[in-house]
Order: structure tokens, then sequence, then C-alpha cells
């Protein structure tokens, strides 16, 4: 397990994590540096946690899990000699049947089978302690599809897919509405609260423009690796149809017309939202694409127009959500690897995630002293 993942596994099994908890900051802190091997989390070549569902079984629970995943799948073994020998696995089948019923017979294959109920439970614990907006809104973003992929990916730092040790501090204080500085002034005049919420919407910041670029990079480099040529902030339409789209395919991308997008990020917890966050995960990024989609309306015509929406708290529109899968299945057919769809989302779910580390930074004044 990567310390990312540790941290959320650890944060996230508290019933009460959405209330401050600074504690939780301090453990991630030593789960970074005490650099957890990355074997616990996995079983073969899967990872055993899946998402970021606030529903992350402790390393027990994940071993014994992985224990009943690796014993239904050896069919051949025989299955009495197992429970005979082994008394944790026998102990903790007996527990999972007093909780959630009789096991299937033979034992179900799949590991999301085992931890499926678990899950349940433990988002009905979560979700029974929220008492404010902010609190359903954050929640309804982690248990958003795809917004805990970050989790999954390898730190990998020359593939840019690395935390830093603070991004990843910020990324799970900002999940779970924890105090991630003193309340101060923004540069631009406004006030930042502790848990930093100004920052991801000060329009004055510039890792907001930076953002966007990396965002706008990171499909790029994806429509390339699908053997689609393509550019970026394509001259022309501009000045022909007043509009600057992020992007331009060079060729046909669907039903003969090239692919024009544009990259927009909102943030989940800004005051005008929460009242739509708190309904529904990623209507924000759908608001967000729809504006988008009108304001391009005129070109439709000559070209498929796709708006790549996300939220700071990385939950995805829904039309974004279904160009990335499309966009992973063009570049697994190129490069044979059927997991190129979870890398994508995993690319941007880390960019995200560094940049609400970057905007917070962004709103500190610092005064630097001439010598
Ligand atoms: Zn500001």
């Amino acid at each position: 397990m990567h310390p990312e993942s540790s941290i959320y596994c650890a944060a996230l099994r508290q019933p009460t994590t959405l209330s401050s908890r600074p504690s939780i900051i301090f453990s991630g802190r030593q789960l970074i540096t005490s650099l957890t091997p990355p074997c616990q989390i996995f079983s073969g070549s899967k990872p055993l946690c899946r998402s970021n569902r606030a529903t992350w079984g402790e390393k027990g629970d994940l071993a014994s899990n992985s224990r009943l995943l690796g014993f239904s799948c050896r069919l051949p073994l025989p299955q009495d000699q197992i429970l005979e020998t082994d008394s944790h696995f026998t102990s903790y089948l007996a527990q999972w049947s007093a909780s959630f019923g009789t096991p299937p017979d033979p034992m179900h294959s799949k590991h999301s089978f085992w931890d499926q109920p678990g899950i349940m439970e433990d988002r009905s614990t979560i979700q029974a302690s929220l008492v404010d907006q902010s609190q359903m809104a954050c929640y309804l973003a982690s248990v958003a599809p795809h917004s805990g992929d970050c989790l999954l990916a390898l730190p990998i730092a020359n593939c840019g897919l690395r935390l830093e040790d603070e991004a990843v501090l910020v990324a799970v204080g900002m999940q779970l509405g924890l105090t991630l500085c003193v309340p101060h002034k923004c540069h631009c005049g406004s006030d930042v609260d502790a848990q930093g919420r100004h920052a991801i919407v000060c329009k004055k910041a510039p890792g907001r423009v930076a953002r966007l670029q990396v965002l706008n990079d990171i499909i790029l480099r994806a429509i390339n690796a699908a053997d689609v040529p393509a550019v970026k902030e394509p001259l022309g339409l501009n000045r022909q149809y007043g509009k600057r789209p992020n992007g331009l395919s060079l060729i046909p991308w669907q039903s003969g017309r090239p692919l024009l997008w544009y990259v927009t990020a909102t943030s989940t917890l800004a005051g005008s939202y929460v009242d739509t966050t708190t309904t529904g995960a990623g209507l924000v990024a759908d608001q967000a694409a729809d504006r988008k989609t009108a304001k391009y309306a005129n070109l439709r015509a000559q070209y498929v127009f796709q708006p790549v929406s996300v939220e700071n708290l990385c939950p995805l529109s829904s039309s974004t959500l279904d160009f990335l899968r499309d966009l992973g299945r063009r570049i697994s057919h190129i490069s044979g690897d059927d997991r190129e769809v979870l890398f994508l989302f995993q690319r941007i779910s880390v960019a995200i995630q560094r940049f609400n580390s970057v905007l917070l930074h962004n709103s500190f004044s610092i005064n630097r002293l001439d010598h």
C-alpha cells in the first residue's frame, strides 16, 4: 500500500472523520514517512481497494478479504482442509457470516463481493454522521465515480503521478473538511477560512490557469496516444467564431467531424454551488459542461464539441466520464493495454489533487526580505 492509500484508509475508516480530526493529518504524515510497503493492498495484479468509497477496511480486513478471495480462486485446493488449518480464515469467515449472512457455496471469486456488504455498512454509518451541507458535498464527492483514482496511481515521480506530502495532506483535509490553515487574508483581499475554501475559487490565483493547462496537456497527450493528431488552442476559430477552445483534433473524431474540446474546473464547495453539490456528485461539473456546450453550439455542425469538466474534489461531469472512457478505449486499441482508461483517470485525479495544494499556497502572501 503506498502512503497516499494508507492515509485514506486510516482516515476514512473512522465513523466521525468528517468532523475536525487533525490527528488524521498527523497519522497521514507518519504513514508517509514510515513508507508502508506496497504489497499489503494488492492481491495478484489488481488492487484490493478499488475506490475511495469511505469504506476501506483496516489492514486486517484487507488481509482477510485477500484470503477469502485467494482461497475461493484456488478451486483445486480442498477447502475443507483450508478451513481446518487456517484459524484466522475461519474466524473471519464466521465474523463475515454473522454480519452479512451465509456465504455462497462455492465461495465467490470476486473481491468486490466480499467487500460490498462492509462498504454499504460503512457508508451508512458515515452518511448518518453528516451534519451540514459541506460535509454532505464532501461525502458525495468522495463516492463519485473515479474521484479517488489518485489513490490507485503508482507514485511514479517521472510520470507526474507522485503526490507530494503536502498535496496528500491538503487532499485528505479538503475531502474531510479539516482545518488546513489559519484563517487569513488572501493576496486578493478576501478572507480565507480554516478550510481554505476561498483559495480554490480565488480568481487571482495563478494556479487556476496552470491547473487548466496541465489538465489540457493530459487530454492532448491522451488524444495523441490514441493515434489522433491534435493541437492546443487552434488558431482561426477565435477570429472566425469568437471562440477559444483548448484543443482540436486534426482528423475526424466521430461522424466525420474533428473533435473540439474545452477544459473547465469548478469548486465543489464554492458558496454558490454548495446547494447543488449536496444533491448529487458531479452536478456542478455537469452544469459547467452544459454552459460550455451551449456556448459552442454554433460549431456543432462542423465539430464534435466535448467539454472536459472537473470539480476540485474530483467528481467529473457525466459527459466527461463518457468521453474519457471512449478515449481510454481508443488508446487501449493502439497500445494493447486494457488499463489505459484507468491510467487516464488516475492522471487526471492526481493533477486535480496536486493543484488543490497549489491553490491553497497561492492564497498566502509571502513577504520575502531583501538582503
Ligand atoms: Zn483570493
